[in-house]
């Protein structure tokens, strides 16, 4: 009896989460607007494969097992307005040219993931905030309104337009990679001429020109006989916070690699899964992962790999908890531990949280996001980051996890492709009286494509010695 009603408890469907308390929700005033986008949405094809899914989580394994390096990176805040074409190329390119930089640096293949096609959900610090003396809804992210003032209505038919956009994000992205974007034979433009320190000008060049050497030199011996060097694997990622939307697109599917070695029985519900078709990898924020919430909940029953925002209010024994809820088959790379304490907190947390999931048998991804411990408001009230504060988080921890015996396995970053002026410091020497020349950011501010190739030599050379 008793087990039952557990067994009914712990019974997991999509839409399970909707039977537990939920932080950052969405209220719709017009809830058949609601039924119906969720209709649309449950039609629609998935964005995404199993087999895609499946190939990403076993490349994070290999990341876990300290065998590959992950990057992960995009805009804080993604917008509808973003879905083009020279925005779209330029996150490409620049993700590519420092996983070229990475892989150079710690010798090992990298793993790509945008957060992009999808990061249209923002989990705010209050619901409501004053715009020129007046209280509105605060922007939930172009998924539920809009940014200007008059547009902050959440509006279900958004969710539609959230997948429309995904959709033709990936459509490019694809497009291009198929199409020789990422075809390492292609001269890339690295751009140094804005590195006034003519030392570290110098050291950069030379990482450049030996990675430009060894392509060449694979060009030459004909080490590409498959191809393998003219695209590469880019994934796609998001913070799956608007779970209405994560619900219509996870569907149950045959499972890629279990069902072609599988005994032939084809109707075995054991062939297929629940995968959120929505990216290849979600992730739970910082301010939704409560134990008993209704996002974990979500996240528990899907098979895709995950990321968990570990910020320094996380308790060891809660992240210890977390990770038997959502990985009990205790998958290796199946769950990315994001941390994101702030420089000067890294150093008290990171230990205590290696030290208490080595005590279990849970292998994790450890990536590092000095992002969103390191937010500053200037005195002029604008929100920036330090590039020396990132630099600093990302350096402690990777001190830190060889200390534990553990090692670091990737990053995750706020960056764009454009030349924005929204974090100050890296090699242009940007100033805080800088920061109002080109701050477009809709939330978080970003590293710019200089800023954030800088941090990829930074990491690199930290590798290299
Ligand atoms: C984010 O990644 O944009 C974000 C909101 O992060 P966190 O949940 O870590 O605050
Ligand atoms: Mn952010």
């Amino acid at each position: 009896m008793s087990n039952q009603a557990n067994v009914s408890q712990n019974q997991w469907s999509p839409s399970s989460w909707r039977l537990k308390p939920i932080k950052q929700e969405v209220v719709y005033e017009d809830s058949k607007a609601v039924e119906a986008a969720i209709s649309k949405l449950q039609t629609l094809p998935p964005l995404v494969t199993p087999t895609e899914i499946v190939r990403l989580k076993s490349s994070l394994r290999d990341v876990a097992l300290g065998k590959a390096f992950l990057l992960q990176g995009g805009d804080c805040a993604e917008l509808f307005s973003y879905c083009e074409e020279g925005a779209i190329d330029s996150k490409i390119k620049l993700i590519l040219q420092m996983s070229l930089v990475l892989i150079w640096g710690a010798n090992k293949p990298v793993v790509r993931i945008a957060r992009m096609a999808g990061q249209y959900a923002k989990p705010r610090s209050s619901p409501v905030e004053k715009v020129d003396g007046k209280e509105i809804p605060s922007f939930r992210g172009d998924i539920l309104n809009g940014y200007s003032p008059e547009d902050r209505r959440i509006d279900p038919e958004r969710l539609v337009s959230a997948y429309h956009h995904s959709a033709a994000t990936l459509n490019y992205t694809r497009a291009q990679l198929g199409s020789g974007m990422a075809d390492l034979h292609n001269s890339l433009d690295w751009e140094l001429g804005h590195v006034k320190d003519k030392e570290l000008q110098a050291k950069y060049q030379r990482i450049v020109s030996s990675i430009t050497d060894s392509l060449r030199f694979m060009r030459t011996v004909g080490a590409d006989t498959a191809g393998q060097l003219q695209t590469v694997d880019l994934f796609t990622s998001h913070e799956a916070l608007v779970l209405e939307y994560e619900q219509s697109l996870t569907r149950s599917l045959r499972h890629p690699s279990r069902s072609a070695t599988a005994s032939g029985d084809s109707t075995n519900s054991n062939d297929k899964g629940w995968y959120d078709t929505s990216a290849h990898f979600v992730w739970i924020g910082d301010r939704t992962r409560q134990l008993d919430g209704a996002h974990v909940e979500f996240f528990r029953g899907i098979e895709n790999p995950i990321g968990i925002k570990v910020g320094p209010t996380m308790e060891a024994e809660e992240l210890v908890n977390l990770l038997d809820i959502v990985n009990p088959r205790k998958e290796i790379g199946k769950v990315t531990l994001i941390t994101r304490y702030g420089q000067d907190k890294v150093e008290k947390m990171l230990g205590q949280h290696i030290v208490a999931v080595k005590a279990t048998d849970h292998v994790v991804v450890w990536q590092c996001d000095p992002m969103h411990g390191n937010t500053r408001t200037t005195n002029t009230g604008i929100k920036t980051r330090h590039f020396s504060s990132i630099l600093s988080e990302v350096s402690s921890a990777l001190r830190i996890h060889r200390e534990h015996g553990s090692f670091l396995g990737g990053v995750h970053l706020e960056l764009t492709g454009d030349a924005v002026t929204e974090c100050v410091g890296g090699s242009e020497g940007l100033a805080e009286a800088d920061l109002s020349l080109n701050y477009t950011t809709f939330c978080d501010p970003r590293l710019n494509e200089k800023q954030a190739l800088e941090l990829a030599f930074l990491v690199a050379g930290h590798y290299r010695g």
